[in-house]
């Protein structure tokens, strides 16, 4: 979402008599789903007032209404971000390879889905699983939360589709959901859990890695859960691809990409979390749990440990234990 829509200014004029109101502090998808139904019944011209508040006198628009001045500063700041990004994978991987540590560099992984992506660019999450991962010890923890879903109305036939679709958190017409209220948490639970997960590593601000294509969606829902911008998230597929490069040879990205996402263990149903395998197997291959997994899984097999690290691979370390599905 931009800082600067109409939506956002908006947002952040209701901010204040919204919290006052509920009585407590508000993440922004939250907020967010609490003022939209107000947002989609204003009329146009009361809109405009939002879009003259983010802009400046004589401001160019585009056509989201943001002021192209605007769109372009923020443009400036992605590319930045992404260069940064690229120049910190590259130093961390260079300096551990060539002191020997590469193997036993931990990092995180991460995957969330999300029960909705709603119009203004916001993402309701859903489940949220996280690694801490090193090539010689395998998978070192794990955490897994199913986070409440917090829909406003006018969106939930929208989540209902989508979640049928994909992991099927959201119970289906008719049933009651309370076997996934007994195990979801408020957003703030999952926030703090995450924070104790990554203890000292959170106040140093260690990137979290996920697929390329959704670091943007991942970095939104930890920011509105955690409410700070400490998390970064970066790009997994740009990880292995510098690791790839210094351990077996140089590869494009779109390669590198290939490999984490092979479909091997798509369906292996003792990847998944607890909640999937109990109740939506035929899931199992959206269940967050199992992405990262997979992710991992895939990049030991496909540098292969003996001969990168010298490390036989243990069974659910560094590949999957459990049956395949039938
Ligand atoms: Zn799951």
């Amino acid at each position: 979402m931009s800082k600067y829509s109409p939506f956002n200014c908006f947002m952040m004029e209701r901010k204040p008599e919204v919290e006052r109101r509920l009585g407590r502090y508000l993440p922004m998808w939250e907020l967010a789903s609490e003022v939209s139904e107000e947002w989609q019944a204003m009329s146009n011209s009361e809109k405009m007032r939002y879009q003259r508040l983010c802009s400046q006198q004589g401001d160019k628009l585009d056509s989201y209404g943001v002021p192209l001045r605007l769109r372009e500063e923020e443009n400036q700041m992605k590319k930045q971000e992404a260069r940064d990004m690229q120049h910190h994978i590259a130093d961390v991987v260079n300096k551990y390879h060539s002191s020997g540590g590469l193997g036993l560099l931990p990092f995180y992984v991460i995957s969330g889905s999300f029960y909705l992506r709603m119009d203004e660019g916001c993402y309701v999450p859903a489940e949220i699983s996280l690694l801490k991962f090193s090539f010689k010890t395998g998978i070192i923890r794990e955490f897994h939360a199913i986070v409440e879903p917090f829909l406003p109305v006018s969106y939930r036939w929208l989540a209902m589709k989508h979640s049928q679709a994909t992991h099927n958190l959201l119970p289906k017409d008719g049933a009651d959901g309370e076997k996934i209220k007994q195990v979801a948490r408020s957003p703030t639970q999952v926030a703090n859990r995450i924070k104790n997960f990554l203890s000292e590593d959170y106040d140093k601000c260690r990137p979290l890695y996920t697929l390329h294509s959704e670091v943007e969606q991942v970095q939104q829902m930890l920011h509105s859960m955690t409410g700070e911008d400490k998390l970064k998230v970066y790009s997994l597929d740009i990880l292995f691809q510098h690791i790839h490069s210094v351990l077996i040879r140089k590869i494009p990205l779109h390669v590198s990409t290939g490999v984490i996402t092979e479909s091997l263990w798509e369906y292996h149903v003792g990847i998944a979390c607890k909640w999937h395998i109990d109740n939506e197997q035929d899931s199992v291959r959206y269940c967050t749990m199992s992405c990262v997994k997979q992710w991992v899984f895939l990049m030991c097999r496909h540098i292969g440990m003996v001969p990168a690290f010298g490390v036989v691979p243990e069974e659910g370390k560094h590949y999957p234990s459990g049956r395949a599905s039938s």
